[in-house]
């Protein structure tokens, strides 16, 4: 390994095998929150074989939510995950491509860099993803511990390159300082009434055959897996027993940690690794996680949408809902409605008995319409209501045709030659013409306007959250919709762009262009859900 990549800190590779959808995810941000929990400073990198670049252009129904960091990444949605189970802030460097590795390597060839030489995978594909392990695991210091996880299955031929720089760094750092974990599957048969071990075993062997041993295998499992089972894993998988470690099917996602450290995953690893830290402070983790299985009130909240379809879409909001339901003592069931079902006559039937009603992002006119009714409909019924991004356009086009009166107004996005484009593109964008990576992306400072219900919900007048999108309010409008009874609770710093519309004379109508839900996390969810879960309560117990 180069000197410059020479780093004190302990890597883990998370591999998974047998099928996809086990929730590698989960179980890498489980093992980062237990390691924390011991104090140790911990990252997680996701590295995804795809050839995009990023999922930024991806569509949802493909890729599920495209999560966006405070320096404006778009990434992998496990970046949710890592987050809301660590409660830190990652950026670039925690998601790489393939795209991305290769459009680095390729400038570099352009450049020169590789003059006279051949370009290949090995090494120079290889080198490059190392250099991005290494490059974080540098940045903020030397972390203590980066949990890298390679998505896909080992068996892929998109993957190779990933497994290879892994065993490598494996070679180059020694066992002390790499550790491998694996995740597969051991399902069960009813019709023989076993478990059975052989999927694990065969995903095993690919990754020998790569030339990487496991360290710890974690076993998805729908029932205990007892000493004996574990035994015969252990030895077909040259592990030993007690690094087989059980992952039983949870109820939360949030109980997967405990679960995990119950039998022992923390334990040795740190000991393979040689990490000194102290005993794991899970205290607030368990007390949330209790709360949450003891929720006494339950309300229902509507989400009005394109992708209902896919709730991975969607995967933040979800999450969010479940935090800000654990503070409001409210399990919150959510209905899923898709919003080109929606009209101005259905409104009723589809929204009726809700105790909120909830219209996130979105891209493409598809459902806006439908959107715009179900905002009429929770309006003049004072519904509590939350758009998010798009559904504070939805809110705006909403007000200005129905209060204002402004006949058929719309967003510039979508019908162009609007007589009233109360949402228009931003300035910054109107040049633009390439799709990736190029919209307003990332965390932005807001002022919130003293007075507001935004105010009174943040508590304050700085705040700061992330972006994602080309539209915005149309400035020319602000008087207009101000003297018929919006407020704008939330503004740019200099004042030019509106981050948050309210209307005043509601019980609780707030939208805001940013995405609140990529900041709340388990043990802190984010002020917005949390008051719109308690308007919900307040809405149903009337
Ligand atoms: N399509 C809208 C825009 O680009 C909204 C984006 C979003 O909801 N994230 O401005």
């Amino acid at each position: 390994m180069p000197r410059s990549l020479k780093t004190k800190t302990k890597f883990i590779f998370f591999t998974g095998g047998v099928v996809s959808s086990l929730g590698k995810g989960i179980a890498a941000s489980s093992l980062g929150r237990l390691l924390k929990a011991r104090g140790l400073s911990v990252t997680i990198m996701k590295l995804d074989p795809y050839i995009n670049v990023d999922p930024g252009t991806m569509n949802p129904y493909q890729h599920g939510e495209v999560y966006v960091t405070d320096d404006g990444a778009e990434t992998d949605l496990d970046l949710g995950h890592y987050e809301r189970f660590l409660d830190i802030s990652m950026g670039k460097l925690n998601n790489a491509t393939t795209g991305q590795i290769y459009e680095k390597v390729i400038a570099r060839e352009r450049r020169g860099d590789y003059l006279g030489g051949t370009v290949q995978v090995i090494p120079h594909i290889t080198d490059a993803i190392k250099e991005g392990i290494c490059t974080l695991a540098k940045s903020d210091g030397d972390w203590d511990v980066v949990i890298v996880e390679i998505g896909g299955t080992v068996g892929d031929i998109e993957s190779q390159p990933f497994l290879e720089a892994i065993r490598q760094m494996g070679l180059e750092l020694g066992q002390r300082n790499v550790a491998y974990v694996h995740l597969t599957l051991v399902p069960y048969i009813p019709t023989s009434g076993e478990m059975k071990t052989k999927p694990t075993q065969h995903s095993v062997k690919e990754l020998r055959e790569i030339g990487i041993q496991p360290d710890v295998l974690i076993c998805r499992t729908e029932h205990n897996l007892d000493k004996k089972l574990k035994h015969k894993i252990g030895m077909f998988c040259s592990v030993p027993d007690n690094a087989v470690i059980e992952a039983i099917d949870a109820e939360s996602i949030y109980e997967v940690p405990l679960n995990l450290e119950r039998e022992g995953l923390s334990k040795i690893l740190i000991k393979q690794l040689g990490l000194k830290c102290s005993k794991p402070d899970l205290d607030d983790w368990k007390q949330t996680l209790e709360q949450w299985q003891n929720l006494t009130n339950e309300v229902e909240i509507a989400i009005c949408g394109k992708y209902t379809g896919l709730h991975d879409s969607y995967k933040s909001i979800i999450e969010s809902f479940v935090h800000s339901g654990i503070v409001n003592d409210t399990r919150v069931k959510l209905r899923w409605v898709n919003s080109e079902k929606v009209t101005e006559n259905k409104a009723d039937k589809l929204l009726e008995g809700v105790s909120g009603v909830l219209i996130p992002g979105g891209f493409g006119d598809r459902g806006f319409e439908g959107k715009i009714a179900a905002v009429q409909y929770v309006r003049e019924n004072n519904i509590p209501f939350f758009g998010i991004c798009l559904g504070l356009h939805c809110a705006v086009v909403e007000f200005g045709r129905n209060i204002i009166g402004l006949k058929n107004a719309n967003s510039f996005e979508f019908a162009p030659r609007t007589k009233y484009p109360v949402i228009v593109l931003l300035d910054e964008q109107k040049k633009i013409t390439k799709k990736g990576g190029t919209m307003r992306l990332g965390a932005m400072p807001c002022h919130i306007q003293p007075g507001s219900k935004a105010y009174k919900i943040y508590g304050q007048e700085l705040i700061n959250e992330r972006h994602r999108h080309r539209y915005e309010f149309n400035d020319m409008y602000k008087k207009q919709f101000e003297k018929a009874g919006m407020r704008f609770g939330g503004l740019s710093p200099d004042h030019k762009l509106v981050e948050m519309a309210e209307i005043p004379d509601h019980p609780w109508f707030v939208s805001c262009q940013f995405h609140p839900e990529l900041k709340s996390r388990f043990t802190k969810p984010h002020p917005l859900f949390r008051d719109f879960v308690k308007a919900a309560l307040a809405y149903k117990s009337k």
